[in-house]
């Protein structure tokens, strides 16, 4: 075991202290302290309480006065984007403070979290947009009797569960678009990363959302997130996560009939024809590989290469892997940080030795990496990976590539859907059918075509099958978090159904 010495970017440092916050107020809870050792340091950085069912309670009454009674569901859309708008200020404001959290706290390196700040202030903007256009429809064309009007209402209460990979970034791709429907929330971020979620309520009590209309409440899932989902006060639960506790919150939901949102793994391919502009793509191959070192549901885990291109592909790609620079997350020109627990990097290494008994070679890495700070792992690739095998199916959630070939199109295609995942796909070529023809027939909530992972709040997000159920973002992504109803206005006399007049 490396004895870790606190690095020297830490040393004014010291580890916060985080409270809870239920209908306005700042709490510390009765239950016991979760210490968060940041994984790329090996030193505390913050606690948070450990919540309690009796706090998730108190939060869902608190959420649900608020929606009942409350003036939040009532304002107009122009009032609440307002709201969001000044939020969406305060995190650019505080993005430098916030990036930081989910930089100590995710091992995530800092300069990528910079960027995810950025890109998680313009959700809230996009959102705040949406609060205005929130609308139904209208039939006049039903005869001179009748005016059919559909309303779009707030859902209610809404249950927020959310992952440490990318701490802020998922929650805004939830809490703006429930807000901006005028909904009310509790959410609970990850054990592990709670930190930038709670700045997060000290901004929106200061941008002027009401008391009780975000309640956060941190604690380990069982505890806290599981009565999240079943308690009959909660109208909603929009989870991200594995699939395995996605499929135990759908379970948990269905107790109540609750609707559900779930954003879950991935196992996404990146399929290579021999015309694609290769320089291009390799380069996407290790950003998609290796990007938050791989502990990202969009990874590009999967590379399925045309057999004419394989070797040279392979070799190409593990030359520039080896250039990634792999340490410290808080020096900014790193670009793969450190692993979450050492629990996972240990789970990360049972998966390539697996699949190195199952016949694949390990091209590259394939170990961890003791950098003398906290738990990291080698870019690997697995080479001469065969689609029946684990590390082709299952999500490792780590920075570990596998390569399949493939010779025809068709066979692309069926070993790129032979998983039990869509979330995502990537397609290189220079041909425009051969793209299409991919586009359309890879099942994946996403397909990118001569890039990989490209995102825009403008653009829906989620997944096929066992990758989630609905979409996040996009123009649709307020009217998730709404019902519908019908309003059947009847002018004149109405016919009668046993006296017909
Ligand atoms: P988990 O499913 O372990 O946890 C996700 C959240 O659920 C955490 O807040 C966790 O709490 C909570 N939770 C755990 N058990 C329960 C329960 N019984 N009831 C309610 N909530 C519970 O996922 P990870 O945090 O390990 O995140 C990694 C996973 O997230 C990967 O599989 C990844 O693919 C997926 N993901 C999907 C994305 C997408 O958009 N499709 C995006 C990012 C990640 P705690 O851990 O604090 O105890």
């Amino acid at each position: 075991m490396t004895a870790h010495v606190k690095p020297k970017a830490l040393d004014d440092f010291k580890a916060r202290d985080f409270r809870m916050l239920i209908d306005g107020v700042w709490t510390e809870g009765v239950g016991r302290t979760l210490e968060r050792v940041a994984p790329g340091h090996g030193v505390v950085v913050s606690r948070y309480p450990a919540g309690t069912k009796a706090d998730a309670e108190r939060a869902i009454a608190a959420a649900r006065k608020a929606f009942d009674n409350g003036p939040w569901p009532r304002m107009t859309g122009a009032e609440r984007s307002n709201i969001l708008l000044r939020a969406a200020d305060l995190i650019a404001a505080k993005a430098d403070e916030l990036a930081f959290l989910d930089c100590i706290e995710s091992g995530k390196p800092i300069s990528q979290a910079k960027g995810e700040l950025g890109g998680a202030a313009d959700i809230w903007r996009y959102a705040a947009a949406l609060a205005r256009d929130l609308h139904g429809e209208s039939y006049n064309t039903l005869g001179e009797g009748t005016l059919g009007v559909v309303l779009r209402e707030a859902i209610g209460v809404v249950s927020i569960i959310t992952p440490w990979n990318f701490p802020f970034l998922i929650v805004s791709q939830k809490l703006p678009f429930a807000l901006a429907a005028g909904c009310t929330t509790v959410v609970k971020p990850s054990e592990l990363t709670s930190g930038s979620t709670l700045l997060l309520g000290e901004i929106l009590i200061e941008a002027g959302v009401p008391a009780g209309v975000v309640n956060i409440v941190t604690g380990t899932g069982p505890e806290v997130g599981a009565p999240m989902t079943t308690h009959p006060d909660v109208d909603m639960v929009s989870f991200t996560g594995s699939t395995g506790v996605g499929r135990l919150t759908m379970a948990n939901a269905a107790q109540t009939l609750k609707k559900v949102s779930l954003e879950l793994g991935g196992k996404n391919p990146q399929i290579v024809f021999p015309d694609a502009n290769l320089d291009e793509f390799i380069d996407a191959a290790v950003f998609g590989a290796y990007f938050n070192a791989g502990e990202c549901c969009n990874a590009g885990s999967r590379l399925i290469l045309h057999k004419s291109i394989a070797d040279e592909v392979t070799a190409r790609v593990a030359e520039l892997a080896k250039k990634v620079k792999v340490g410290d997350p808080l020096d900014p020109t790193t670009q793969v940080g450190a692993i979450i627990t050492p629990q996972h990097l240990e789970k990360i290494g049972t998966y390539v030795d697996g699949a190195a008994k199952a016949g694949a070679s390990v091209a590259l890495g394939g170990a961890a990496l003791d950098l003398g700070l906290g738990q990291f792992m080698a870019p690997t690739i697995l080479s001469g990976v065969k689609p029946d095998m684990a590390v082709a199916r299952e999500e490792v959630f780590g920075p570990v590539l596998s390569v399949l070939t493939f010779e025809t199109t068709d066979e692309a295609i069926r070993i790129a859907n032979a998983i039990d995942y869509g979330l995502s796909a990537g397609v290189w070529s220079r041909d425009f059918d051969t793209c299409l023809t991919i586009g359309r027939k890879v099942r994946a909530g996403t397909i990118w075509m001569n890039t990989f992972m490209d995102g825009a709040s403008e653009l829906p997000f989620g997944g096929y099958r066992q990758s989630g159920l609905g979409r996040e973002l996009g123009r649709h992504a307020v009217e998730d978090y709404t019902e519908t109803k019908t309003l059947n206005m009847h002018m004149g006399a109405r016919t009668g159904w046993w006296m017909p007049r």
